[in-house]
């Protein structure tokens, strides 16, 4: 039987690691993305810490390392999301899994739902978390709000699979359901809390994105016609009356150009 062995190649100095990984990259990226997209594979891939590299420490390298830090900087310059490559997003520091059928967690998502945490500390709240993609929102709530009871809905089959392997490997406690809510009553009652980041991307704004947004992430999770941007607002309010307790809250994260418009809704 052939037994693998991992064959240390070659010991190196962390910088030069860094540098190398980063020259690869650079002429595909701005200056500062390069830099921390070096700093994350490294770290992912190596060990490799931020102290590591200015003690410039000495570092064994095996065979198959060197192979995927090649395979790796291969994807990057076709711009492929670092999160895709490395098969997994932080948010509020933890990881959940990511693939082609979820958004990509974002740090204006963590603004709010650190929000969230900070303003809601009684034990037992009701939550619900519409349009959950990779679970991000649900599964942090669950687990930082005290006793919190939390159901979780998309329209998308995939992106629940995604989200239900996240709260499992969080160990959180939510209750998942398929539901369309453009299309369907919500048929819930007693909650607390309502949140949602929905689609709020107009068409018209398309231009002006990453190309690997659009080559890579959902288009369903993104977009709404440009002649009803506040369509999923719209319907959420409309159902949040009955299935809030009186007294009740909606957090949505909008579009920064819809904010007047979403005064007024
Ligand atoms: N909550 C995740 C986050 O913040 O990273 C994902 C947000 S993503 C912007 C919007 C989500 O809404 C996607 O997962 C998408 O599948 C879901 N969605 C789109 N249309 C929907 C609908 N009609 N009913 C329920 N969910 C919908
Ligand atoms: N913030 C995301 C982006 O800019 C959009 C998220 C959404 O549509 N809710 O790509």
């Amino acid at each position: 039987m052939e037994t693998k062995i991992d064959i240390v190649n070659k010991v190196s100095k962390a910088k030069a690691v860094f540098s190398s990984f980063l020259d690869g990259i650079k002429d595909y990226y701005p200056p500062r993305e390069a830099e921390s997209l070096t700093n994350l594979v490294l770290s992912e891939l190596l060990n490799l810490s931020t102290t590591d590299r200015i003690l410039n420490q000495a570092l064994e390298i095996t065979d198959r390392q060197s192979k995927s830090l090649q395979q790796v900087t291969d994807r990057l310059k076709t711009h492929e999301p670092v999160q895709h490559i490395l098969g997994y997003a932080t948010f509020l520091g933890r990881k959940f899994q990511v693939s082609r059928d979820v958004l990509i967690p974002r740090p204006e998502t963590e603004e709010l739902v650190d929000l969230i945490i900070r303003e809601n500390r009684q034990p037992g709240l009701r939550v619900l978390d519409i349009g959950t993609g990779s679970g991000c929102i649900a599964v942090s709530l669950a687990l930082e709000l005290p006793e919190a009871e939390v159901l979780a809905t998309d329209v998308s089959e995939a992106a629940i699979a995604v989200a239900g392997r996240n709260a499992k490997r969080h160990l959180a406690n939510i209750q998942f359901h398929q539901h369309n809510i453009l299309k369907e009553e919500l048929n819930l009652s007693g909650l607390d809390i309502i949140v949602s980041n929905p689609p709020y991307v107009l068409e018209k704004e398309k231009k002006a994105m990453d190309k690997n947004v659009l080559a890579y992430e959902p288009t369903q999770a993104l977009f709404v016609p440009d002649e009803d941007p506040l369509l999923f607002y719209r319907e959420i309010i409309k159902k949040s009356t009955k299935a809030l307790k009186k007294g009740g809250k909606i957090y949505f994260e909008i579009n920064e150009t819809q904010g007047e418009e979403m005064r007024s809704l």
